[in-house]
């Protein structure tokens, strides 16, 4: 039988911060404190639409680590340029999206892009981090660098579609490789587009609303910018109705349920192990920056 995941609640962002001196985020979690809820994801950083004058010297985050979990950076607006100790490089475009597993570590910058730094402009973009299983916190590096050009679209009609990022959606499967089950689909819903979304019964889930305005369940109301509804486990599916055009970010996944040892760059299981993480890194073990 199919039912409905419900709402349990609706959360704005718990705090709003610069990360480096170019990316003004709204975190959504876990400064919200719903972070058991969204388990095996991590973390969530969005700089809503922001106006970047021109400038010569790149704005960004130099160099500095991570270990035992996985950075996603989907760009909206405006470019990454990002290269890291494991050798690789490359520019995060409009409708890119990098998927990068830090595992037993990377050190890595990111920067806006030399030309976007000069021409200024508008920048938007979201920094997910998705947790590893202790299995995988200490296995090699992996890089995905997924262009827009290879993310398939799922299309409703009435000016509603949903890029399918990671997993799968009505038969349609997403480039990026995940060590556990994990959706991630890009939504936009134009005002007065009503859809049902399948996820999957067992993943815990989220959509965060970019921009715009929803109607969950014909019952609940998400207004943005950077808030999200939090939805059950049991269910297989949500339905959503654009009351404004809206730019949603679907993620669900199946818990890891392990514990979690976080301190700054680095999520592990235990305090050792954070310990542990720290002399790696102060000793130079994940690599520097050439
Ligand atoms: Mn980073």
């Amino acid at each position: 039988m199919r039912t409905r995941k419900e709402v349990l609640g609706v959360a704005g962002a718990g705090s709003h911060h610069w990360v480096g001196d170019g990316f003004p985020v709204y975190n959504l979690f876990p400064s919200n404190g719903v972070e058991k809820q969204i388990d095996p994801f991590l973390m969530l950083d969005y700089v809503s639409p922001t106006e970047f004058a021109p400038s010569k010297k790149p704005r960004g985050v130099g160099e500095h680590p991570h270990r035992g979990f996985e950075t996603v950076t989907i760009a909206y607006q405006g470019s990454v340029d990002h290269r890291d100790s494991a050798g690789n490089a490359g520019t995060i475009h409009p409708g890119d999206v990098q998927w990068m597993t830090a595992a037993s570590g990377v050190v890595h910058e990111e920067l806006h892009e030399r030309k976007f730094t000069e021409a200024g402009g508008t920048f938007e973009m979201i920094q997910l981090w998705v947790n590893l299983p202790k299995a995988y916190k200490m296995s090699a590096p992996r890089y995905q660098g997924i262009t827009a050009a290879q993310i398939p679209a799922v299309y409703w009609g009435r000016g509603a579609s949903a890029r399918v990022i990671a997993g799968e959606l009505d038969g349609v499967r997403g480039p990026a490789k995940t060590f556990t089950p994990i959706n991630l689909f890009d939504l936009r819903l134009a005002a007065g587009s009503h859809v049902k979304l399948d996820v999957p019964s067992g993943h815990q889930a989220a959509l965060v609303l970019l921009r715009g305005e929803l109607l969950l369940n014909e019952s609940t109301v998400v207004a943005g910018p950077a808030h999200m509804a939090l939805l059950s486990r049991d269910g297989d599916s949500v339905t959503i109705e654009a009351t404004a055009d809206s730019v949603i970010l679907a993620l669900s996944g199946e818990p890891i349920g392990e514990p979690v040892a976080s301190r700054g760059p680095f999520v592990m299981n235990t305090e050792t192990e954070l310990r542990q993480a720290m002399e790696d890194y102060q000793a130079g073990r994940m690599g520097h920056l050439n």
